[in-house]
């Protein structure tokens, strides 16, 4: 089954507002098994409309209208409709009366503008409106052929789409699709795509890779009438990425870094600390944003200014004399000293810079030194981010990286499973 939806407004169009019906309704149609094929905005232009209509009707099983069903002039969609499929608009008598009681319900006289909402093209089931006046439409008007036409207001078509139409349609998709999502960090988007290249040539399980800020997610996408060939599908293939992008991957679907770190911390009874300059208190506020998160979060500061570094977490002042502030052996001392101030298992210090000022040819704009030690080790790692992306850009993604190198630090030094590759500093 393929979908397509069309959305009118002029507000739309005009990019006024955005078009989150579309985006509601193509997820709902993925979960029930049918692919959307296309996505249509249309003016508030009775023509538009029907032309809109027409073409879909060619290519897609399912057609889906949100907007324009309200009762002023411009609210032209089931004229559209009829007009479309050359049927006559009639007044429908369960929609009106359901129009009547709402207003009896609020106690204020029905206008007579709204008597029109109850006009249907002939041979259309109403969709009931449980929280307006404008019904719908479900219309099946060739054999495997669906139209329904939704309002606007996105609460009103969320709750028609869930009361009613969601079930309808599901019944009439008889395919599974099963979607998971792979996210990876550290590496670029070039080299992901090398490494599962003829993987995103197949067509089912349909893999692709995505950009969200650092994070490149890998979509699977399988389908199949059988809800188990569905899975073993997207199965293989998410085994078969794994094993090529060993520890580059990092969650699944809603995981974050901050999520997966927490897991491995309480999993392995261990309380971090972090000492930031660069990210100034991102690592902390993002660490923080997990439940819990004071099972292994004791002391985190920041410890912006050369004194605050030396007085506080006994960075040595030759360090910084001799290295500067934004050094290996800076990020060093910062670990190891917030570590010792906490009493924390690990300590991680960063220290870099953040721009657009600042930057020098030897320590560019976005230069980065994350420091991470426990009582046995004590790393560090060079980061070189693109000295042109703006402060806040560099500051959340050196944020990101330090995040990751925690999260690998504790997978090499606390993970039973220790076969997955290990990534490369
Ligand atoms: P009404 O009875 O309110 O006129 P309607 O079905 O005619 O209902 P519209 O007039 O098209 O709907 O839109 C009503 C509201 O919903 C407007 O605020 C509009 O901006 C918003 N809206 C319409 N379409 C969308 C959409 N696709 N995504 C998000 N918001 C939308
Ligand atoms: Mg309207």
């Amino acid at each position: 089954m393929i979908a397509e939806i069309i959305c009118v407004g002029d507000e739309l169009v005009l990019g006024e507002v955005l078009n989150t019906n579309a985006q509601f309704l193509a997820k709902e149609l993925l979960s029930l098994g049918i692919n959307s094929q296309k996505h249509t905005i249309v003016k508030d232009k009775i023509n538009d409309i029907k032309y809109a209509i027409n073409k879909a009707s060619k290519t897609s099983n399912i057609i889906i209208l949100t907007g324009g069903l309200g009762p002023t002039d411009d609210d032209i969609t089931m004229q559209a409709v009829a007009s479309a499929f050359d049927v006559d608009l009639t007044i429908n008598n369960d929609a009106l009366n359901n129009i009547e009681k709402f207003f009896q319900a609020r106690n204020i006289q029905m206008p007579i503008s709204n008597k029109k909402q109850a006009l249907i093209p002939q041979g259309a089931t109403i969709l009931k409106n449980p929280v307006g006046t404008a019904p719908g439409i479900i219309w099946k008007f060739k054999q495997n052929k669906f139209i329904l036409a939704f309002p606007g207001v996105p609460y009103e078509m969320t709750e028609m789409w869930i009361q009613s139409a969601k079930d309808y349609l599901k019944n009439i998709s008889s395919k599974n699709i099963k979607i998971k999502n792979l996210k990876h960090f550290g590496i670029p988007e070039a080299k992901i795509g090398e490494k599962i290249k003829d993987l995103m040539e197949e067509d089912n399980p349909q893999v692709a890779p995505y950009v969200d800020n650092g994070t490149i997610r890998i979509r699977i996408n399988a389908q199949d009438e059988s809800k188990e060939k569905a899975e073993s599908l997207l199965k293989n293939t998410e085994k078969e990425i794994l094993k090529r992008t060993g520890r580059y991957f990092y969650g699944y679907d809603n995981d974050t870094l901050e999520s997966v770190i927490s897991v491995l911390l309480k999993k392995n009874n261990l309380t971090v600390s972090i000492a930031e300059s660069c990210t100034g208190g991102l690592i902390s506020s993002k660490l923080t944003d997990v439940s819990g998160s004071s099972k292994y979060i004791k002391l985190n500061l920041v410890t912006y200014s050369n004194e605050a570094k030396i007085n506080m977490i006994n960075v040595s002042e030759q360090t910084l004399i001799a290295h500067g502030a934004v050094s290996q052996d800076t990020a060093k001392e910062m670990a190891k000293g917030i570590q010792k101030l906490s009493g924390c298992d690990i300590g991680l210090g960063i220290t870099g810079i953040a721009g657009p000022t600042g930057g020098t040819p030897e320590k560019p704009v976005g230069l980065v030194y994350i420091g991470i030690c426990d009582n046995k080790k004590l790393n560090v790692h060079k980061v070189q981010l693109n000295s042109k992306l703006p402060r806040f850009k560099i500051k959340t993604l050196a944020c990101d990286y330090a995040l990751n190198y925690l999260r690998i630090f504790l997978l090499n030094e606390f993970s039973i499973n220790k076969k997955t590759s290990i990534i490369e500093a």
